[in-house]
């Protein structure tokens, strides 16, 4: 075995990864070594949990088993089915595989396999939902009874993962440990080396716990320090004052037709007095859909403006900056200033790209909307000063870098955000930022009409459905899964839409939009909804962070228990935005009008207070969501053990005083680094 092993060394510089193996594991995003120790599994088997087919009982099970009669079909719906038959002396069972038509050519007979995977009642019988497979060959009988298992994808098996893993350990591997000698033994932490082979290779499941803590620690840890350093850095900053004109200000306010809400008048005033400060404003303004962030904004822009500065708007997509671009542009011709207004996406034609960068680098325009497209290199500001993000928790430090790199000064940065984050967890996601809050509301809104359904009642929706398009209106289906690979739980939007599509309302214009689309498809589909060519559209959250459709007055939400309260709320809130009421129905299943935390949603209408009790009731997975779980980069920290919060804080306090440049900390800071890199929450 080679000694010295490097934990930035490349992956292909392992004995046995050859070019071939180098690129599977690049297509899981795994460069160096130190990119596969931190792949950690994403479950557990309990060798000693085996039991025979004969004994299996509904629920996550795992057994040994040949397997037989494989064979792969079509469902009339299109989707991609494997069956196959798993034998042992007790007695047989069958598997099914959904969209994974690969299963076919890769099961071998005559070997054992590992089974794990849901055992559940499927059309009246009961099978084993997606199991995973592993050959019983790789488990010597004298091996750890704790097997990890790996997100296999079709190029790369967990048992390649494991094996490679085996190697890395097998070496003298040079691990860094990450933090100090006196502070592990003080908290009671596992080095940071033998957590990560306890993770991969588990002695125990105490020892698992202990291990996966020690991770978490750093983690947290992590997302604190990167708080406090961005915060110093950005102090740092030479910050663009500029002289607030308040008779501007108030001039523009009385152009609008409508009144300010006293949350609007406290932001904006709190804004107008970040701008007099030695360094650049940070702040995040909460508040529900139609809460009015646009005026905020629009309001915060007005002196950069006219004082010959440029303000940069992005959107988190092209229908929502033509939207803005409508918008702000009506708005802005009440005080002159129309023509400053310029959209940049996209779909914009190269010629037109071509004038409008050259507009943008001359100064000639002031306020460029567009998407992310405006960060890119080439896009070359003249006299950028404020940027806003819409619907964006936190704007990645990297990418607000991206735009200084293209002004002598620090942008004041002013992030809109519907997602009502709850106060306690917004500090620890987002210490460096300041934080102000809508809490009051336009009083023209009609209030939302929220209704809790079974799906034995499904026919009274319908109904109302077709009542609403017959009036013209149009109509929302929200469902939590694109594909209906999992037939036990959850609808999905592809099965919805086919029945509805077919069956209900056939001789209606229906919509079908997901995350899984192009965008240039979903623009498209978007569109097509906003021009009332689509009556019903079906879609997964992609539209939480929507558009105005003022016109879309019903919105169905499909196994509401899915969602969170603040998700259903933002949802809800993409309805009855126009002239008339809005309902919001939340389907399920028989027993949802008993389930207490779905029945918030018929009484409050508080964004705030729904997100403060969905952290109570569920934890903070439910705000920030899988996905976000993702990229934040949290594997074990859990943002609810309150205890592991301080006790992480009161570490970051410690390193940042002794060591605010972090040189002895090369893993902490090398992961703030990518931290920074990667927008959150959006
Ligand atoms: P959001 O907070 O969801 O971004 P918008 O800024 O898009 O909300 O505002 C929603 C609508 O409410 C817009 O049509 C806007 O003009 C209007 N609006 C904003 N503030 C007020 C207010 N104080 N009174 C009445 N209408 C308002
Ligand atoms: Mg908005």
């Amino acid at each position: 075995m080679s000694s010295d092993l490097s934990i930035n060394d490349l992956i292909s510089n392992l004995n046995g990864v050859g070019p071939i193996q180098r690129t599977k594991f690049e297509s899981i995003n795994i460069f160096s070594i130190l990119d596969l120790i931190y792949y950690f599994p994403r479950k557990y088997i309990d060798y000693s949990n085996l039991v025979s087919i004969n004994d299996l009982t509904p629920g996550d099970v795992c057994f040994k088993a040949t397997i037989d009669k494989v064979c792969g079909r079509y469902s009339k719906r299109g989707l991609h089915i494997t069956e196959a038959v798993a034998y042992d002396q007790t007695g047989s069972v069958k598997l099914i595989w959904f969209n994974q038509p690969y299963r076919k050519q890769t099961i071998k007979h005559d070997v054992v396999y590992l089974i794990n995977g849901k055992f559940n009642l499927f059309s009246g019988r009961l099978l084993v939902n997606n199991p995973s497979l592993e050959l019983m060959s790789d488990f010597p009988v004298n091996s750890a009874r704790i097997i990890p298992i790996y997100s296999a994808t079709k190029l790369i098996s967990s048992k390649t993962i494991r094996q490679t893993m085996a190697t890395i350990f097998k070496n003298d591997l040079q691990l860094p440990e990450s933090l100090p000698k006196e502070t592990l033994s003080k908290l009671q932490l596992m080095s940071l080396k033998q957590a990560l082979y306890e993770v991969h290779f588990p002695k125990s499941f105490d020892s698992l716990e202990k291990a996966k803590y020690r991770i978490a620690f750093d983690e947290v840890l992590v997302l604190f320090l990167a708080a406090r350093i961005n915060k110093k850095n950005l102090a740092k900053e030479h910050a663009l004052k500029i002289d607030v004109n308040i008779d501007l200000v108030k001039n523009f306010i009385q152009t609008l037709n409508f009144k300010l809400t006293n949350s609007q008048r406290q932001i904006i005033w709190q804004i107008l007095l970040d701008f007099q400060k030695d360094y650049p404003m940070n702040r995040l303004v909460q508040g529900d859909v139609g809460s009015g962030k646009t005026i905020v904004a629009l309001v915060a822009s007005l002196n950069f403006l006219t004082n010959n500065f440029q303000v940069c708007f992005i959107a988190p997509t092209e229908v929502l900056a033509i939207q803005h671009y409508h918008t702000i542009t009506e708005l802005l011709k009440a005080v002159h200033l129309d023509d400053q207004v310029i959209l940049l996406t996209g779909s914009t034609s190269p010629s037109s790209k071509i004038k409008i960068k050259d507009q943008i680098g001359h100064n000639e325009v002031k306020f460029i909307i567009g998407t992310h497209a405006l960060l890119q290199e080439d896009v070359k500001f003249s006299n950028l000063a404020l940027i806003i993000v819409d619907e964006q928790h936190r704007f990645g430090v990297k990418q607000r870098q991206a735009i200084q790199n293209k002004t002598s000064y620090q942008p004041h940065l002013l992030a809109l955000s519907a997602t009502p984050i709850p106060r306690s967890l917004a500090l620890t996601l987002f210490g460096e930022l300041s934080i102000s809050r809508l809490k009051d509301k336009p009083i023209n809104r009609h209030p939302i009409i929220t209704e809790v359904i079974p799906e034995s009642n499904i026919e009274l929706v319908y109904q109302t459905i077709r009542q609403k398009v017959n009036n013209n209106e149009q109509v929302f289906i929200v469902c939590p899964a694109i594909t209906s690979d999992n037939f036990f739980k959850g609808k999905s939007v592809e099965f919805i839409y086919q029945e509805l599509k077919e069956q209900v309302f056939s001789d209606l214009n229906l919509g079908l939009i997901h995350g899984q689309l192009k965008s240039k498809v979903k623009n498209e589909v978007m569109q097509k909804f906003i021009d009332h060519k689509i009556d019903i559209l079906v879609a997964t959250t992609v539209i939480e962070v929507g558009v105005d459709v003022p016109n879309a007055t019903v919105m169905v939400i499909f196994d509401a228990d899915q969602f969170g309260l603040a998700q259903i709320h933002q949802l809800r809130g993409r309805v009855g935005r126009g002239e008339k009421t809005g309902y919001c129905f939340l389907v399920g299943e028989r027993n949802i009008k008993q389930n207490a935390r779905i029945k918030i949603l018929e009484k409050s209408s508080d964004g705030f207070y729904l997100a403060e009790e969905d952290f109570r009731i569920r934890g903070a997975g439910s705000i920030y969501g899988e996905n976000q779980h993702g990229a934040l980069d949290l594997k074990f920290a859990n943002l609810d053990d309150k205890k592991l919060l301080d006790k992480a804080r009161i570490e970051s306090q410690k390193i940042f005083k002794s060591d605010p440049e972090l040189i002895q900390y090369k893993i902490i800071k090398d992961k703030i680094e990518k931290l920074n890199n990667i927008s959150l929450l959006n």
